[in-house]
């Protein structure tokens, strides 16, 4: 068995706190020794390493509170950071040791990778690429953490920024649909746990790449399985493909 690790949890209370919770219970290499919630003050002494699913605002300050003591590290899986509150929690990763994504499943990780070698091989002026993403109706962001890292992924794949290949919403009198844009569409409906497809149309035919989220718990196996490889690296901004292994 490997060394018992101390382990905290924000956002305790909710929908992702509680599936961390289970999870880590069932561990036997972990301890349990902080849990906090909104208006509570974290003591993150007590901690190797937080798992933090709150609000973008938590996150960050969860970060500069960790930085300032140079420590523990953390698993932040929040989404719906700006880029403000992005370059905080890069700020912050020189001091702590960092993974945050989107998405922690590892289906969503391959899907990624298979979308950058698709959108490589699959040329802008003939292929378009809309991604659409399904959540429960609690969901507070949208398009979803999971569908800007596809959509990362496929402008990856053709050489670019996300920014500049990001199609603005299809409403209204839109006209023709530019070449080479990224077009992200949403849907918010009672429980969906998370429905996520890339679609790469040309004129003659179709390629869709899907992924369904099951069960919470799924992102929860995730994030326990990033703390217990974070908390012994060294400062810096990892992700899941770092935590699984896929970028050497
Ligand atoms: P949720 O049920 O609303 O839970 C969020 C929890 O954070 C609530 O208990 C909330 O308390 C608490 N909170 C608010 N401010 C806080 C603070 N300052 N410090 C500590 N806790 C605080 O939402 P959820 O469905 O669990 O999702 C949480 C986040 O994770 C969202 O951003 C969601 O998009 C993201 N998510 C990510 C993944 C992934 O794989 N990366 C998967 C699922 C969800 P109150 O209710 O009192 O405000």
């Amino acid at each position: 068995m490997s060394a018992i690790f101390h382990a905290g949890i924000s956002g305790a209370r909710g929908r992702m706190g509680r599936a961390v919770s289970a999870v880590l219970d069932a561990r036997e290499d972990v301890v349990v020794a902080a849990r906090f919630d909104r208006g509570e003050t974290p003591d993150v002494s007590l901690c190797d390493v937080i798992i933090d699913f709150s609000t973008a605002e938590a996150s960050v300050e969860l970060a500069r509170t960790c930085a300032a003591r140079g420590g523990p590290a953390l698993v932040i899986g929040s989404t719906g950071l700006s880029p403000e509150q992005e370059g905080e929690i890069l700020k912050a990763s020189e001091k702590i040791a960092i993974v945050r994504s989107g998405n922690f499943s590892l289906g969503v990780n391959i899907l990624i990778g298979l979308v950058q070698h698709a959108a490589q091989r699959l040329d802008a002026a003939d292929w378009d690429i809309e991604i659409a993403e399904a959540h429960h109706r609690r969901k507070v962001d949208a398009p979803s953490g999971t569908a800007l890292m596809l959509g990362e992924a496929a402008a990856e794949g053709r050489g670019q920024d996300l920014p500049d290949l990001r199609a603005a919403p299809w409403d209204g009198i839109t006209g023709p649909r530019p070449v080479g844009k990224i077009g992200f569409s949403s849907v918010r409906a009672g429980g969906i746990v998370g429905e996520h497809t890339v679609m790469f149309a040309s004129d003659d035919e179709v390629l869709t790449l899907s992924h369904s989220a099951i069960d919470r718990a799924l992102f929860a196996k995730g994030a326990v399985a990033a703390a217990a490889w974070v908390r012994s690296r060294k400062p810096g901004l990892y992700d899941m493909q770092d935590v699984l292994g896929f970028r050497q």
